[in-house]
Formats: structure tokens, sequence, C-alpha cells
């Protein structure tokens, strides 16, 4: 533990394509463990990788946390005592901790090219040797330097990891151990000046004061790293002397027991989004992935998870991504939410679908007010929200059957039951749910004496346009009486 007592964790994946799942997990429970001990969320961008960093990936990400409602205390757009939070505004502070490095032996200028590497590497795996760099250029002298400078060859910034082995006490997996020969001399610097990750990840939590450092289990490899380099910061002066303590969490397995991959469709964050999911679903789901609340308790938002956010329920067993469960989760929410809330946000699902203007006319918004408590317990997204109401809203000139449930149910035969409606609907004087559904009965199942399945199916298919819909006699009631008749009588012309 950080001897200041105070926690600082970090979010900071590299802007290269899309958001995706893992990340968010990531974010989340870094964020999560930061609420619950009163600490301190850092946002960091890691975009020292020119060649695959993009803005639109920047900005995606912004948006990304934003959406989430993952707020961050210090990072881009707020500020903060560290900044600047995007790596590739820093580059003069890794330039200086790469040169003190030098300056202090834990660094040493490589003058090996690849080929060479390689070379090298394919002999010691002949040999049975365990292949990495073999040290050749860790105690060059200043002749051999200038004779490789003069000879045209740029070097790179290796590490020189200490004679001995790694061990960490991780915060999910408990001790850790990395003997000395899997862990060679690595390089900080490339031979054209691009700090690597290597090198400005640990800088970057040391002089952010990084205190914990939550992260995915494919990372694990290079913590053996980061601990030495740690302690060369210490050594020259650029931490404050701690060396964060490492978590790392499980992987996320997707279909067929490998690994979620971010080219996997249901890793998309804007898959998620595109579909109506709400946050607070996607959160809640993904906070199963490798934590749990205790009670076996599903369903929660994430101001109770942060509450009860402690290391000691984060498993070290892989977790499996389930996008069934993460759907019933999203229904589970659809529900639990006023319907005013609901109503907001399916709204611009609707608007862009060209179903209701933007924004909403007075009668589209009371038109919604009724219609969407009869959609909120079926829906499992917001996006089915568009196909489920769509014939409440539509103008009259763009209401269209179904063709395949026109088909199958306005056959000739439906003819008598739709004229029985349309007769017993025009002399209805009050038009409310009650009132049509009982002139409906009287009509379809006492007078022409149809079982109530068969007596409704032409009726619903006229109004709604589909087999399936919301309940018949209180969509009816929205439509109002003409619409129906309308609809009814359209039906019965086919
Ligand atoms: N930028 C790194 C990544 O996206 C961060 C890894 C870490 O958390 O240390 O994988
Ligand atoms: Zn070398």
């Amino acid at each position: 533990m950080a001897e200041t007592g105070a926690v600082r964790v970090r979010f900071c994946p590299s802007p290269t394509g899309n958001p995706h799942v893992g990340m968010v997990r990531t974010a989340l429970f870094n964020w999560a463990y930061a609420r619950h001990t009163g600490g301190t969320f850092v946002f960091r961008i890691e975009d020292t990788d020119s060649a695959r960093d993009s803005e639109e990936s920047y900005q995606a990400l912004l948006g990304a946390l934003r959406w989430l409602g993952l707020n961050w205390d210090e990072g881009p757009e707020v500020g903060g005592p560290y900044g600047p939070y995007r790596q590739s505004e820093r580059l003069d502070v890794y330039a200086d901790v790469a040169s003190r490095l030098i300056d202090g032996g834990q660094a040493y200028r490589c003058y090996c090219s690849q080929e060479e590497l390689e070379e090298r590497r394919e002999r010691a795996r002949q040999e049975g040797r365990t292949p990495g760099y073999d040290g050749a250029c860790r105690d060059l002298s200043a002749a051999q330097a200038r004779g490789f400078e003069s000879a045209g060859r740029e070097p790179v910034i290796r590490f020189r990891m200490p004679d001995r082995d790694f061990t960490w006490d991780d915060l999910v997996r408990g001790p850790i151990t990395f003997a000395k020969e899997h862990v060679p001399d690595y390089v900080l610097v490339r031979a054209n000046g691009e700090p690597l990750y290597t090198l400005v990840n640990p800088v970057d939590d040391a002089l952010m004061r990084i205190t914990h450092v939550l992260r995915g289990e494919d990372l694990l490899s290079s913590t053996p790293r980061q601990i030495a380099l740690y302690e060369a910061l210490h050594a020259i002066g650029v931490s404050d002397g701690t060396t964060p303590r490492f978590g790392h969490l499980p992987y996320v397995m997707g279909e067929g027991n490998r690994k979620l991959s971010k080219r996997d469709p249901e890793s998309s964050l804007q898959m998620y989004r595109d579909e109506g999911y709400l946050p607070e679903a996607l959160l809640n789901y993904l906070a199963l992935l490798g934590w749990s609340m205790g009670d076996d308790e599903e369903f929660f938002g994430i101001a109770a998870m942060a509450a009860a956010f402690t290391l000691d329920r984060v498993s070290p067993n892989p977790a499996r991504f389930d996008l069934k469960k993460c759907r019933a989760i999203n229904g589970d929410w659809i529900r639990a939410l006023p319907v005013g809330q609901i109503t907001e946000r399916i709204i611009p699902f609707l608007v862009d679908a060209h179903v209701i203007a933007d924004p909403p006319t007075q009668e589209q918004r009371e038109v919604l007010a009724q219609a969407v408590p009869l959609v909120q317990e079926r829906m499992e997204t917001l996006t089915q929200a568009v196909g489920m109401l769509a014939f409440l809203l539509v103008p009259q000139e763009r209401f269209a059957l179904d063709p395949a449930d026109a088909d199958a149910v306005l056959v000739p035969e439906s003819i008598p039951s739709l004229s029985a409606a349309i007769e017993s609907l025009s002399a209805l004087d009050d038009w409310t749910t009650e009132t049509i559904q009982d002139a409906l009965r009287a009509a379809l199942i006492d007078g022409l004496g149809l079982k109530p399945k068969v007596a409704y199916a032409p009726v619903r298919v006229a109004i709604t346009g589909r087999r399936v819909s919301p309940p018949l006699f209180e969509s009816m009631a929205i439509l109002g009486r003409a619409i129906c008749i309308a609809r009814l009588e359209a039906a019965s012309r086919r």
C-alpha cells in the first residue's frame, strides 16, 4: 500500500481503433476502486505511437467515458496537477528521463541491428537457451560506441535489468515470480527517438503518483520490467519512491472459449450504443466480468458497485462474455427506470428512424406518454421501440403493413371480422380502451362466434401492421377512432 494513503488509479488506453468492452471493464474497475476508496481516477492517453494513434479514436475514448458516466478527476479536458495527460504532449519528459537513466547507468545505448538480434535469438533457440537480448551492448567502451556511430548505426536505448528474479504480490492473483532469464534487457526508446510504452507508461505512473495499477492479465508479463524500471526511477529521483501495487484483471472469454477479441462484433462499444443499450446496463454487466457483489446480487448500479468494490472479490479466473445475459440485464434496466427517463432515451432512436420529428411535436410527446408504458415491459434494447411504436406515431400515409404478416392474416376469410369491427366501432359513443374491447368482443366473439385468437388477429394486423404488437385495445385508444376505422377499411379492401 502506498505510504501516502490516498489511492490514485489510472485508465490509460491508447487511442487506436474503437473503444471496446475490455477497455470499458478496465476503466470501470479502476473508477470503482477510486470511488470506493475516496481516491483519484486519472485518465491518461497513451498516444506515443504516431503510426497507430488517431484523433478520431481519442475523441471516441472521451465520448465513451462520458456516455458511460465514468467521470475522471484528472485527465484531458479536466486538467490536474500532473498534466498534460496526453503522452504526445510529454515527449520532452520522456527524453529527459531516458538520458538520466543512461547517465545513471540504468539504461544504455544498444547498436545491434534487427538482423543481428534475430540471428543471435535463433542461435540461442537452437542451443536450448532462453532467447532474449543477450546483453551484447551492456558494457561497450566509448571507443566501441564511437565505432558504431561512425559506421552510421543509430542506437536504441535499452533498460539494464537487474540480475535477479522479480516477485510481487498481485492484488488479484497473489504472489507472482518471474525468473530473471525471462526478463531480458528491453528497449525503452526506438532508434528514431520515439519512446515506447515500456518507458512512458511507468514513467507517467511514477510522475502521476499512481498507487494501484489495475489492468488486464495480458499485461502481466510487462510487470516485472516495470517494477525494475520503477526502482531505477526511484534511484534517479523521478518517482517519490513508491512502486504501485499491481492487480491483473482476468481475461474475458468470448464464443468458443477463446479470448474476446477487439474484432468480435460484441466487443465494440459502438454496437451497444447503436442498439440501444443503457450505459447503466452495460456497466452493470461488465462489473460481473471478474467481480461479484456478494449475495449473488447481479442487478446494481455503479454507485452501489463502487460502495462495495473491494479487490478481494476480483476473481483471477477467466470471465465469460455472454451477450444474451448482457441483453437480459439491459431489459431489466429498461423496466427499472421511470417511464419518463426511458421515453427520453427512446426519442433519439425514433428521431433517427424518422418516426418522429426532431424535436418531437407536442402531439408526438402525448402519444409517447401513453405508448411507452405499453412497451417498456417488453423491450430488451431501446432500438426495439422503433418497431414497436412506429405504427402509433407515423402519419397515416406512412403507415405500412408488414407484408408477410398481412399476407398470412388478411386473407378473404378475415373480411367478415374486419367489417364487423368497423361497424361496431363506428357506433361507439365513447372511445376508450374498455369501450373498444367491449365492442370488439361483442361483435367478433359473441356476434361471429370466433375464438379470441382468431377474432382479433386481423384487427391487430390492420391497426398495428403486425401480428405481434403492443396491447391492441390500448393502442387503438391512443390512435383514435378515425385512424382505426381508416386502417380497418384499408385492410378489408386489400
Ligand atoms: N496503453 C496501454 C494499453 O492500452 C496501457 C496498459 C496499462 O494499463 O498499463 O494497453
Ligand atoms: Zn545491442
